[in-house]
């Protein structure tokens, strides 16, 4: 888990100041973290090798709140701490504290959370002597600092991930594959799991939260784990067609949420359907691994089978070349040796991270062949590319015009890092920068 830092305070205190300072050049405002809602805001950052993601609540107090601060405040704190590991309560060290500041103070105290106080609006070394009106909140972390500036953040920030726990605790689940198997009801995923399970030879069952509904399965192969993700839904039989159907596509897209890797699974004997390309688009969406699996291939079994799935797909779902699709049979358990590796490879790919010299290396040899073309007579230049992320893997593209980068050339640089780099299954992303 990345652990999470919610930002608080009364309006007009500069958190939204803040929460862009501390998310700075990262810019990305993280959208796929489960029950965002508007009255908060995720971005994702890191310092000194920790990554986190800072959460800002500054939306949840209206400006003229009509329920009342206090409650609203008590609210905020709530939220935050829903969801939070770390709070960071910002106060304006220019004015004085106001009641509804000692009111969140109390309800942050009784959060057993840590609570560090940043003082914000202290721009010079004169202005902290300011910060004595603010002891008597009673908090013993306090850091002054500028947002405008960024004085002070970095303290701030030393202190702040010196007391997260040590990174083999937060993520000790970190080579694990998640891995969700979706599909419409009777394309086989069930038979498929225990077809997958059957080779295996440690398995652990373990609820998750409090329903009942999402069982994970955990496989041990080697030295990485796989978990099945949600899959009381596919042991369970049927109930009833037609309500099973909706509920089938809501079920897959909350899976993907928690997956890493998606095997979409379709009955080779009937036609691939709008819903199955639903499905996978909201899987690119969320930039998870893709891997196709054609089931029942034992009805079929024919190349011309497998090239008319493959058309389908292209045509019906553009540039999804590099979604690789796998003939089996889950029932006869041809094939199915085959998708262990797949998923390797498709791990491998998302969560590749290519080092900045090969990067620019690759990108400026495909500059040098396919230069990005003139638009209204303005040149277009790409300077040098960084990977901003990987899982799914991201590209920064540094640009004189970054907006008049065409969507084409884009592609054609996808398909050159697909070759060169094998990003078969994952979705890439592209950022563009000014520069
Ligand atoms: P689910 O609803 O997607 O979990 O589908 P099930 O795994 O329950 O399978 C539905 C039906 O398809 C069952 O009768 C299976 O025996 C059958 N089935 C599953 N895989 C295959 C396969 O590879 N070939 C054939 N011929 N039948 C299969």
């Amino acid at each position: 888990m990345i652990p999470k830092i919610a930002i608080v305070g009364i309006p007009n205190v500069g958190k939204s100041t803040f929460f862009n300072r501390l998310i700075g050049r990262r810019q990305a405002i993280v959208d796929d973290i489960p029950g965002v809602t508007r009255d908060r805001q995720y971005g994702a950052s890191d310092w000194n090798g920790r990554s986190f993601t800072v959460i800002d609540t500054g939306g949840f107090i209206p400006e003229s709140p009509s329920e009342g601060i206090e409650s609203a405040v008590t609210r905020q704190a709530l939220l935050a701490i829903a969801e939070s590991s770390f709070i960071l309560f910002v106060v304006d060290g220019r004015s004085s504290l106001r009641p509804a500041e000692e009111a969140l103070a109390k309800a942050l105290r009784k959060t057993n959370l840590p609570v560090i106080l940043v003082v914000n609006k202290i721009d010079l070394p004169q202005h902290e002597k300011l910060l004595n009106d603010f002891f008597k909140l009673g908090f013993s972390s306090i850091f002054p600092i500028a947002a405008d500036s960024g004085r002070g953040i970095g303290d701030l920030l030393d202190h702040l991930v010196s007391q997260f726990p040590p990174a083999e605790e937060i993520s000790p689940l970190k080579s694990d594959i998640r891995l969700a198997i979706v599909g419409r009801p009777n394309v086989g995923k069930s038979t498929l799991l225990n077809a997958l399970l059957g080779e295996e030879r440690a398995i652990v069952h373990h609820e998750e939260g409090t329903t009942r509904d999402p069982l994970n399965i955990l496989v041990e192969r080697g030295t990485r784990r796989i978990e099945f993700v949600d899959t009381a839904g596919i042991r369970k039989k049927a109930q009833t067609k037609g309500k099973v159907e909706k509920v089938s596509v809501l079920k897959a897209m909350k899976s993907i949420e928690k997956a890493d890797l998606v095997l979409v699974v379709l009955d080779a004997s009937r036609d691939m359907t709008a819903q199955d390309l639903k499905v996978m688009g909201y899987a690119e969406e969320k930039g998870k691994g893709i891997l196709i699996i054609l089931n029942k291939w034992d009805l079929v079994s024919s190349e011309t089978h497998l090239k008319k799935f493959r058309e389908h797909l292209e045509t019906h779902y553009k540039r999804k070349d590099y979604i690789p699709m796998l003939a089996i049979s889950a029932k006869t358990g041809r094939g199915v040796k085959n998708i262990y590796p797949w998923i390797d490879r498709l791990y491998e790919n998302y969560t590749r991270d290519i080092g900045t010299g090969e990067l620019n290396r690759v990108l400026q040899k495909a500059i040098q062949e396919v230069a990005p073309p003139t638009k209204s007579g303005l040149a277009v230049q790409i300077y040098y590319s960084t990977q901003k992320s990987s899982r799914p893997p991201a590209f920064i593209l540094f640009s004189n015009r970054p907006k008049l980068v065409p969507e084409a050339y884009l592609r054609y640089l996808e398909r050159v890092f697909r070759k060169k780099f094998d990003f078969v299954g994952v979705p890439i992303r592209w950022i563009m920068r000014n520069k």
